[in-house]
């Protein structure tokens, strides 16, 4: 079958996303030899705050999805276990500490040293207890300060109350952040940063949606590697020219008909982590089976419209801890209801990472419950983030042709 697959054409924007990118890991690297203090902070933590203060930001769950998708992680992991991380815990964390243990990173390839060390370490637990646990792991290696937002869980309604609670929590923050920096916090600046992450918000967020088109542009394959700097750069100015670059190109293929996956016959939604290490060859097998995965969970998590620079600490809150991650399950089932509907999906891929169940959705019977209310068939897919123990590809590979039949049988 695959010969007579079209083939796939990648993105023109790309070259500079990688140009963009390389500056970002560049500077980062440099950074601390020019006098900058370095943040570490979680993917969904304050990394506005961080940048008005003029830190170094740099997000360790990057550099998880880098180890994975160079198929890095599973050789590092082991190191992790060893010095007493269970090989149950967040891939990401075992990798990266396995990765710090020894001297080796994805980021090395590009001739720079590796990840910066921490001067401060920020999390935000709206994803998991695992990032603190990791972060705190680096403030005893090195002696510096770990602090952060302690966001509830299973999160309803996210009302005012709730709002109140995280936002007086990140604005506590300010004072000790102030102090590893060496500065005072500009209040107009940490506006400004808000002002240009939003504006990076909604230019992702209608990038993600050209996928709402049939055929669709983007796949969610393309996502996981455009949504870069969306995670790491977002509050600065070349996020934005970015993404004005790739939704220019998106719109160019929508006029012209350009199917990401030429022949698109089935439109699937992805719910859950990717699979870093299998990128390429879910893609090629999706594209073989011409078989578009056009929406997800995961490329959707970088979208925080609720940002205000009018409001910066009450809004950081509202946005931070209004993502699918930290919500109620009627809230996770109202939402893949929705974006089912949206991207008019054939079908729901659930991927049961066995090393996050912060973001493996089909363990509690809601697979089961929307398929009831929507009638879409279902995949739930055994994997794992980052440790390729964990992924049969040949099974994985049946199930999946296996489902697109189903949907084929109508
Ligand atoms: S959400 Fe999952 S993958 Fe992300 S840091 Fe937490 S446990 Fe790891």
């Amino acid at each position: 079958m695959s010969s007579t697959v079209q083939e796939r054409k990648d993105f023109e924007s790309t070259n500079t996303m990688k140009a963009v990118m390389g500056k970002y890991f560049t500077e980062l690297c440099h950074g601390p030899a020019q006098g900058k203090k370095t943040a570490w902070c979680t993917s969904v933590g304050p990394a506005e705050l961080l940048r008005a203060l003029g830190f170094n930001v740099y997000f360790p769950e990057n550099h998880g999805a880098m180890l994975g998708a160079s198929r890095m992680a599973t050789d590092l992991i082991p190191l992790a276990n060893a010095r007493g991380f269970s090989p149950d815990i967040c891939s990401y964390l075992t990798s990266d500490i396995g990765s710090y243990l020894k001297g080796e990173s994805p980021i090395q390839k590009m001739k720079l040293p590796g990840p910066p060390k921490a001067d401060v370490l920020v999390f935000n637990t709206n994803q998991c207890r695992d990032v603190k646990d990791w972060f705190q792991f680096y403030a005893r290696e090195w002696n510096v300060p770990c602090i952060g937002i302690h966001t509830p869980r299973a999160i309803g309604e996210v009302d005012e109350a709730m709002v109140n609670y995280v936002a007086g929590q990140i604005e506590a923050l300010v004072e000790p952040l102030e102090h590893v920096a060496g500065t005072k916090l500009d209040r107009d600046r940490l506006s400004e940063v808000i002002g240009l992450s939003r504006q990076c918000t909604v230019l992702w967020k209608e990038v993600l949606e050209t996928a709402a088109h049939v055929p669709s542009p983007i796949t969610f394959f393309d996502g996981t590697i455009q949504m870069g700097p969306a995670v790491v750069l977002r509050g600065t100015q070349e996020a934005i020219d970015y993404y004005r670059l790739l939704l220019a190109e998106l719109k160019e293929r929508i006029a012209q008909g350009v199917a990401a996956v030429p022949g698109e016959r089935f439109r699937i939604y992805w719910e859950g982590m990717p699979i870093w290490g299998k990128l390429k060859s879910l893609s090629t097998q999706f594209a073989e089976l011409a078989t578009c995965v056009v929406a997800s969970t995961y490329c959707n998590s970088w979208i925080f419209e609720d940002l205000d620079p009018a409001d910066p600490f009450r809004s950081m809150a509202r946005a931070y801890s209004s993502i699918f991650i930290c919500r109620s399950d009627d809230r996770k089932e109202a939402y893949i209801e929705e974006m089912s509907a949206k991207y008019r999906v054939d079908g729901i891929l659930y991927h049961d990472a066995k090393t996050c169940p912060n973001n493996s959705n089909c363990r509690y019977e809601l697979p089961q419950r929307i398929h009831k209310k929507t009638g879409k068939p279902f995949l739930i897919l055994h994997g794992d983030l980052n440790d390729l123990r964990l992924f049969s590809e040949e099974q994985s590979r049946t199930n999946i042709e296996a489902f697109i039949e189903q949907l084929a049988q109508g």
